[in-house]
């Protein structure tokens, strides 16, 4: 069966299974999509897939991906500088910014503690968000990780370096279901888990 696949379209299969939630199947349907589609298509795919790394970085201030450093965010001088929103992923960033009741900064960790995952601290961008908090600016850390296990680690652990660094801590409320994912929750959710942010718990 294998020897059917002609090599060059067997490696784009190979490619796309690679993406999470992709099987082996789904992978030969979109590989064989690209195939019978006109060859811009592929071009311009290619072309998106080449840029990616090449103008994509990641913000020296926050964290987070993006082609200018520091990122729109960060240099725009219309949001609070005092206000520190600590998330999981960019696409955790992206929900709330999609939600629309964030006007702080934020600080992107690129994970969350895992031992099953092998995702320890020095893993994440913790050092970096230590430094932020040197240079006095900061007033408030929100610590908007998710409900999950990890997630909840995370925040224990962000808690404790920071907790005598002279700044207030807090943690989302509880509109967020245990075990959510922040970047699964809708707009409404989020906006009221960021109003309902209590101090920090152990
Ligand atoms: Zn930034």
């Amino acid at each position: 069966m294998a020897n059917a696949i002609p090599e060059a379209l067997q490696r784009l299969i190979n490619n796309f299974s690679a993406l999470p939630g992709v099987g082996e199947k789904t992978a030969t349907r979109y590989a064989l999509y690209t195939l019978r589609s006109n060859e811009n298509f592929a071009l311009e795919f290619s072309k998106s897939l080449k840029e990616l790394h090449e103008k994509i970085k990641l913000c020296s201030v926050c964290m987070t991906y993006s082609q200018d450093d520091p990122c729109p965010i960060c240099s725009n001088i219309q949001r609070d500088s005092s206000v520190l929103c600590v998330v999981e992923d960019p696409s955790d960033l992206l929900a709330i910014e999609d939600a629309n009741t964030f006007k702080g900064l934020y600080h992107v960790l690129h994970g969350a503690i895992s031992l099953m995952d092998k995702i320890t601290p020095e893993n994440l961008k913790l050092n970096e968000l230590e430094r932020r908090l040197d240079s006095g600016s900061v007033k408030e850390v929100i610590i908007a990780t998710s409900s999950t296990r990890a997630g909840e680690t995370t925040a224990h652990y962000i808690f404790d370096i920071l907790k005598d660094k002279g700044v207030k801590i807090t943690r989302i409320g509880y509109g967020i279901p245990m075990g959510m994912d922040i970047k699964y929750a809708d707009r409404a959710t989020l906006s009221k888990s960021l109003g309902a942010r209590q101090e920090f718990q152990l």
